[in-house]
């Protein structure tokens, strides 16, 4: 029979051997992060906004004004959000507008993306303003080929990206230096169009949503070897539900990015190729996902998923690679390209 002190050091072993066999508490990235897909309707709040960034160590939002809907904002609105909160938000053009997007409301007509009109033309002239101004900071979001998750007339969309609205949309990246975001599901005429588009305009910063479109690594990989403007954004792609678990649909050419908190090997060897060239978002819905605690799942996994990279990979990703292709320190070009939408509103080729 075993002494008290004797019964307690076995005890005591015995622990200890547990402990040093289980597994070490994931680790997670604990530095700065930029979320760079953040979208902005009526409703939102600034000051809660900071807190959170504040309490979760968010240094900055690139913000993606929704213009469409009901509680669609201003173009005032988002003016105001560019000059009074210059310190937490990088503002995009936002391009969320329903004569652009094909969300049709009474008293607005759809812009024809082959042949568009004279409001174009304007709309053109006026972003440029703004980008080369440093007042926006890029371009975005664009949903061209989006799938329903509503009922919403338009929520499914297609427009086509071989088109002169688009190519214009690209030439005005490559004038402004200002990254240009799009939301585009990476089917074959998708891909088809793009590839043409940045073969035309290679200097477009494009930065592809979503993990290129949800496409293959290795078609992510081929693409970004062939044009070094071109980035892809994390944003949603968490395994914590939604895009990043293949909802509201997925086709043989749809890709998660990380299963059950681990980056899929393909993805990781693309990602530590090019370490330069993928920024983090959260996606979050204005309003549901703000509130519901869906910003704080994606950003804690992001943090753990950030972990499984070297730590300089890590930081490009979590914060400098945004700071570089958002902030304000671009001398834009003092030559500008033509748009195919010439100055006396005709439009060329297509
Ligand atoms: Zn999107």
């Amino acid at each position: 029979m075993k002494s008290m002190p004797q019964r307690f050091a076995l005890k005591h072993a015995l622990f200890a051997c547990l402990f040093w066999l289980a597994p070490s508490p994931t680790l997670a990235y604990d530095g700065p992060i930029v979320d760079a897909h953040k979208h902005w309707a009526e409703g939102m709040n600034v000051d809660d906004v900071r807190l959170r960034a504040k309490n979760n160590n968010v240094t900055r939002f690139v913000i993606f004004p929704r213009h469409f809907g009901r509680d669609g904002i201003t173009e005032e609105v988002a003016d105001r959000l560019a000059r009074e909160h210059g310190d937490i938000f990088w503002v995009l053009i936002g391009l969320q507008k329903s004569e652009l997007i094909g969300i049709a409301v009474r008293g607005s007509s759809l812009w024809d993306w082959h042949h568009p009109p004279s409001e174009w033309k304007s709309f053109l002239a006026w972003a440029r303003d703004e980008l080369l101004s440093g007042r926006r900071h890029g371009l975005g979001e664009l949903t061209a080929k989006h799938y329903a998750y509503t009922q919403g007339l338009g929520a499914e969309r297609d427009l086509p990206l071989d088109s002169v609205i688009f190519n214009d949309l690209l030439r005005l990246s490559a004038e402004t230096k200002r990254p240009f975001v799009l939301h585009a599901e990476a089917e074959k005429h998708v891909m088809a169009a793009l590839e043409k588009q940045l073969t035309e305009v290679p200097g477009a910063i494009l930065i592809w949503a979503h993990a290129c479109g949800r496409t293959a690594p290795g078609e992510a990989r081929r693409l970004l070897r062939r044009f070094p403007n071109l980035h892809c954004d994390l944003a949603n792609m968490t395994d914590t539900g939604q895009y990043g678990s293949l909802w509201p649909r997925a086709g043989s050419w749809t890709y998660q990015f990380e299963k059950a908190g681990q980056i899929i090997p393909e993805w990781k060897a693309v990602v530590l190729e090019f370490p330069g060239r993928f920024v983090l978002g959260m996606d979050n819905n204005e309003q549901k996902g703000w509130v519901n605690g869906g910003w704080n799942r994606r950003l804690n996994r992001f943090r753990s998923l950030l972990d499984q990279l070297p730590a300089s990979v890590a930081s490009a990703l979590a914060h400098e690679n945004a700071v570089r292709l958002f902030g304000p320190t671009f001398t834009p070009d003092s030559t500008p390209l033509p748009f195919q939408t010439d100055t006396n509103g005709t439009q060329a080729g297509h």
